[in-house]
């Protein structure tokens, strides 16, 4: 067998981490042939609730799941480690402040960042789950300087099967017969699901609904409020789904994208599509042997022009906000 790859989950012990950790240790992150070592972060009070989620790891006896670790210093939790989750996060609360928010998470993913600087093996790949996310993983990875900026990624896979869902209702197709979704720019209410580029069983999916009213007034406000619709219906915050996502973003990442589709991941831009250089904001991109890639040459017509710029315009605001802050 092959040697462990070491996978650090902060937040472990919250609802996320619940779902996510008993599928990592299943293989479903990596593969199933790939061991894996949990590396577990949380803050002190949780640690005993963390130790209680790594006994029923043990439970399971999962072949591929050499050791569980749990830690309240990031410097040990991500020393070695090859691929990093960052779900713990400071949630915003009634009545604060975008520049309380940003503070208090600058204050997690700071020191995030510099612990993975310090001692992440050299293939570290990172995962910002722990809203929000666009934002905190460009300040740990400003935090990061000896590791590449591509390697810190933020998480909207969770918006673009949220869209696929929602698309194959619609179409009364099954959501593998949906190619090239794409989620544009921040994930927030302000994302901007674009059906324009995808395909459905090969055909142009805007051509083959062809339903304006439908995709402005029920397909858009649908993918992009439904973390609120869901916290209305089930008294909580997604969580099964958003680990689901989390999971399918690395495994992408690892394993690649298949021939004639794409995914999406919120990524350092390189200027692409007019979105500001620095800024990690959704695109579709292309995996292939751990690397990703923006997609190139999309036509953006005028409608999803206004989109984009509206969702790149906030995380601009955002990155200016932590700056002002200090925090980059
Ligand atoms: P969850 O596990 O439900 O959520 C964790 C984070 O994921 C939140 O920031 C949440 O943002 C975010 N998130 C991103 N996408 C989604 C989505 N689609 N649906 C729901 N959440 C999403 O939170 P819990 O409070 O249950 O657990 C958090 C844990 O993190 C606690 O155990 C806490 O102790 C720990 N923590 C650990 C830290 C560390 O390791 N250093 C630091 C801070 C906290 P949103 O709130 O916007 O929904």
């Amino acid at each position: 067998t092959s040697t462990p790859v070491n996978v650090t989950v902060t937040g472990a012990a919250g609802q996320i981490g619940y779902a996510l950790l008993f599928r990592i240790a299943s293989g479903q992150l990596l593969g199933a042939d790939v061991p894996v070592r949990l590396r577990l972060l949380e803050i002190p009070q949780a640690v005993k609730a963390a130790e209680g989620t790594a006994m029923e790891l043990d439970d399971c006896a999962f072949p591929l799941l050499d050791g569980v670790d749990i830690f309240d210093d990031a410097t040990k939790a991500f020393a070695g480690t090859n691929v990093a989750l960052l779900v713990g996060a400071r949630p915003r609360t009634k009545g604060m402040e975008r520049g309380d928010l940003l503070e208090a998470n600058g204050g997690i993913f700071k020191p995030q960042g510099e612990a993975i600087n310090a001692g992440a093996a050299d293939d570290i790949k990172v995962l910002v789950v722990g809203n929000p996310a666009n934002t905190n993983a460009l300040i740990a990875q400003q935090h990061a300087p000896d590791v590449p900026a591509e390697r810190f990624t933020a998480m909207t896979r969770l918006d673009h099967n949220r869209a696929l869902a929602q698309l194959s209702k619609k179409a009364g197709v099954s959501v593998s017969d949906i190619k090239k979704m794409t989620i544009w720019g921040n994930h927030s209410a302000t994302q901007y699901p674009d059906i324009f580029h995808a395909e459905i069983a090969g055909k142009n999916a805007a051509e083959t609904v062809n339903d304006q009213s439908w995709l402005e007034n029920d397909f858009i406000p649908t993918v992009a409020k439904r973390g609120a619709a869901i916290i209305e219906a089930r008294g909580a915050s997604s969580a099964a789904s958003a680990a689901s996502a989390a999971i399918d973003h690395v495994h992408t990442w690892v394993n690649g994208t298949a021939a004639g589709d794409w995914t999406s991941m919120a990524v350092v831009s390189d200027g692409s599509y007019g979105v500001p250089e620095g800024i990690i904001s959704s695109f579709p991109v292309t995996t292939s042997g751990g690397k990703w890639e923006i997609v190139q040459g999309l036509e953006i017509d005028d409608f999803s022009r206004a989109r984009i710029d509206a969702s790149v315009g906030e995380l601009a605001e955002e990155r200016e906000a932590v700056r002002g802050l200090g925090l980059i």
